[in-house]
């Protein structure tokens, strides 16, 4: 509940103010992840606990950036005077309680939604068909766990009628916790599936734990054969609620049956009413929970006259943000379905991660509800200042009415802006487009996007922090990962993946060439930087980007201390040494015999030293490998004992990291495992990042006896199906492809060979008897698509692939 008096906030986590500097203050806004912190003086932090982090080693950091209260488990000597802390016992804990005050003061309806698929969908359908007849709370996206449903809870008050919450779980106990947060009144249970078997014993297991979110609940609405085959379980826990079946089982107690067209689907109710309902999807899951989502709204008796209209508006769930990054280095972040000042904040927050040095631009249209007008705005106008945004388009007649941000643009429709966007330039700006469904800002985004080259390179943000979590459990908690970003972050993009990473938890980037330290300097990104490739008459830059150059020539030591000199700067090295790959690196007698010298340099600090694994993904040479270690061991200890201080050492790659524990010493050097590709044949299963993908343009038929292509290489036999996609050679689909070599694959439907000689901008695929149109999609490698098929094919490796992807190949930028 906002605003909160600090001294009630005191009694309801049973806290004390350390050092009795009890504050007087309305609280606002709660932050629990300080990248997330703007200025706000009405703000609390609260220092949550993981596994894997511990917010009170940021609380200085949130003190930097303008917070003076602080909900603490413990007070350590570095926190900053001059602000004020709530101690309790579990700052989580304190977290709920807050969470359950507000909910317990909330006197309207809750309905509460679980199940392993589908939650989010419910929650949104329904909410776009309810919001117009009562104002309705939801928590946004999928704050749906223990940490994300009381924060959005907090913002929950009595001027709305109905509370809409998704919870998720993925171990024992979770769920009781949600309970007391949640309280349905209403429950809803969507679907039963495999999603996080590994945390119960069996599916009746979870499925009991799953239904105590409806412990207090007066009923339950779920898919008839659900409540059929766990009939005892649901007797046991929740003897009292009322089960309201939907299934076409004469028993359902609404009976349903539905017919699947094209794209839409019928929803025809037998009993206890006759309605008949169209829906605009045709797909099992979309037409269950959206079929949930009907008898919900039924219950509530709420009007059936414009259901059906409402209805007809819905648009599937995008799962993720996505975002692309379009020709003029602009990126869209595309959150065109959904709009309430919850989702806008998290909307915000992701584009400004994203944004780097670009200016931020807001597209957004009137809100939905139509109370709450005067608060919305004012929070909106406030969101827009913290936020920065430079660029701010208003599009509906609300906002066009009361343009409450100053120097905004306003349309009164998007027919209206679409008109204008021609003469608009979106150069070098992160877009994000958000509005309500009515306003159709998906037509903006489609805009947005130069759609000239329909081939594209997904990558999934997500799977790549995935990786590195997997990556990171092999290691022991003190060693350092560097993330190699080099070629572009292997064909991902230096500064998206950079960036992601970073807020990860990353703890140094390499890079091939100084340009590209100074692309991830320019976005923001202040992480040690090691640069392997560096150049001597780049030693101003280094020094002035602060990267730390790799250095293999010893008298390069001595040329770049006269530059620090006469630049006033010091500047921080890592030395290479050859050990065995004989590329870049000093030999390790030279770097012995030299060590006194080092001790000369004024500016230069040698802090580092690292080399090469020239075969540690190879069975076959871990002698060799051992003894690459083995002298880089020994050299490192002996510049250790001649500098008279410790060194950061480091030696292996991903595949050196997987099969060599003793090569780990300070840190390794992670690269392409982070996106997916495990080099090695140990068991670790990465996901593949990347997703090359390219849309049929045309299909035309041969007759037996015609050709495709240069050089006539293909000729058809008989009469044959062909398809054209928009990629060649120059897009990085290697030429040597051709000729049946390599299949593209289209999902769900099958594989069609290439035929013919690769082009440099196309190429042609037999598409048999493969039932696809043109338009759709081919891919050519992801995550269903092992690369290694298209790189053994072209008898090379996936680096080789992934790094070839060309330029002008557009990214597709996601998390899921
Ligand atoms: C590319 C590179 C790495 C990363 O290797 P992966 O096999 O992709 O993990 C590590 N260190 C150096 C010096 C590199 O050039």
């Amino acid at each position: 509940m906002f605003p909160i008096a600090s001294n009630k906030l005191k009694e309801i986590t049973g806290g004390f103010w350390y050092q009795e500097s009890e504050p007087e203050i309305q609280i606002t806004t709660v932050f629990t992840d300080t990248r997330k912190i703007y200025s706000d003086p009405s703000a609390i932090y609260i220092a949550l606990e993981g596994p894997n982090y511990n917010g009170h080693a940021f609380v200085k950091e949130a003190y930097n950036k303008g917070i003076r209260l602080f909900i603490v488990s413990e007070i350590r000597d570095e926190f900053p005077q001059g602000a004020h802390y709530l101690r309790v016992k579990d700052t989580l804990f304190a977290l709920h309680q807050w969470a359950v005050y507000t909910r317990n003061n909330f006197h309207s309806k809750v309905i509460g939604v679980t199940g392993s698929n589908g939650k989010t969908m419910f929650k949104e359908w329904f909410a776009a068909i309810t919001e117009e007849e009562l104002p309705l709370f939801r928590n946004p996206k999928s704050f749906n766990s223990q940490v994300g449903v009381p924060l959005s809870i907090l913002p929950l008050d009595n001027s709305y009628a109905l509370g809409v919450f998704e919870a998720g779980i993925s171990k024992p106990g979770e769920m009781e916790k949600l309970e007391r947060l949640i309280k349905p009144h209403i429950g809803v249970f969507t679907h039963l599936g495999s999603a996080h078997d590994e945390g119960f014993q069996n599916r009746e297991e979870k499925f009991r734990e799953k239904i105590q979110l409806f412990k207090n609940s007066s009923s339950l609405i779920l898919p008839t054969h659900l409540s059929l085959e766990y009939q005892d379980i649901i007797k046991e826990e929740i003897p009292e609620c009322e089960i309201i079946t939907v299934g076409s089982e004469m028993e359902s107690t609404f009976r349903i049956t539905t017919q699947i067209q094209a794209n839409q689907a019928q929803v025809v109710f037998h009993a206890p009413e006759e309605y008949i309902f169209k829906i605009p999807f045709s797909d099992k899951g979309s037409v269950l929970n959206c079929t949930l989502a009907i008898v919900c709204y039924l219950r509530l008796k709420l009007p059936v006259n414009k259901l059906q209209e409402r209805l007809s508006t819905l648009r599937s769930i995008p799962m993720r943000q996505q975002y692309s990054r379009t020709l003029g280095n602009a990126i869209i972040i595309n959150d065109a379905y959904s709009l309430d000042v919850e989702s806008l904040q998290i909307a915000l927050e992701f584009l400004d991660q994203q944004a780097g040095e670009r200016e931020k631009c807001l597209i957004i249209s009137d809100f939905a509800e139509p109370l709450h007008k005067v608060e919305q705005y004012a929070r909106l106008v406030e969101l827009v200042k913290n936020r920065g945004i430079q660029n701010f388009i208003g599009i509906g007649p609300d906002l066009f009415q009361s343009q409450p941000v100053k120097s905004g643009k306003y349309y009164p429709s998007t027919k209206e802006f679409l008109h204008q966007l021609q003469s608009q330039n979106f150069n070098n700006q992160a877009v994000l487009v958000k509005g309500g469904r009515k306003f159709q800002l998906e037509k903006v985004v489609q805009a947005l996007q130069t759609q000239r080259h329909q081939t594209t390179l997904e990558i999934n943000l997500s799977a790549i922090v995935r990786n590195y979590n997997a990556l990171r459990l092999k290691l022991s908690p003190n060693t350092k990962i560097m993330a190699m970003v080099k070629a572009a972050g292997y064909g991902g993009g230096i500064v998206e993946v950079g960036n992601m990473l970073k807020n990860n938890g990353v703890d140094y980037i390499g890079v091939a060439f100084t340009q590209e330290g100074i692309a991830l300097r320019k976005a923001g990104i202040q992480l040690p930087i090691l640069v392997l490739n560096p150049w001597l008459d780049e030693a101003e830059d280094l020094i002035e980007f602060e990267l730390i150059p790799s250095i293999y020539r010893m008298q390069s030591l001595f040329q770049l201390d006269e530059v620090a000199k006469s630049l006033k700067k010091d500047v921080t090295v890592h030395l290479k040494l050859e050990t065995g790959m004989n590329r870049l690196g000093m030999q390790a007698s030279d770097v012995v015999e030299c060590a006194e010298e080092f001790k000369r340099l004024n500016h230069v600090r040698v802090k580092g030293i690292y080399s090469h694994l020239a075969a540690a993904d190879e069975e076959d040479f871990n002698d060799f490998t051992r003894e690459q270690v083995e002298i880089f061991n020994r050299t490192a200890k002996q510049l250790e004992s001649i500098l008279g201080y410790r060194l950061t050492k480091h030696i292996a790659n991903t595949a050196g990291a997987l099969r060599f524990p003793e090569a780990h010493f300070d840190m390794v050097r992670f690269g392409i495992g982070l996106y997916g590709y495990n080099p090695t044949r140990t068991e670790l299963k990465l996901e593949l990042a990347m997703q090359f993908k390219s849309s049929l343009s045309q299909i035309k038929i041969l007759k037996k006896g015609e050709s495709a292509g240069y050089s006539r290489k293909y000729v058809a036999d008989k009469e044959t199906r062909i398809g054209i996609l928009p990629v060649g050679y120059a897009d990085g689909l290697p030429r040597s492809s051709g000729n049946q070599n390599f299949s593209v694959l289209f999902p769900e439907k099958g594989y069609a060979p290439i035929i013919g000689n690769v082009c440099m901008d196309m190429c042609m695929i037999d598409l048999g008897d493969l039932d696809v149109s043109e338009g759709d999609v081919a891919v050519i490698f992801g995550h269903q698509y092992p690369i290694s098929i298209l790189a053994n094919a072209n008898h090379t490796i996936a680096y080789e692939i992934l790094c070839r992807i060309s330029d002008r190949v557009k990214r597709v930028y996601y998390e899921d």
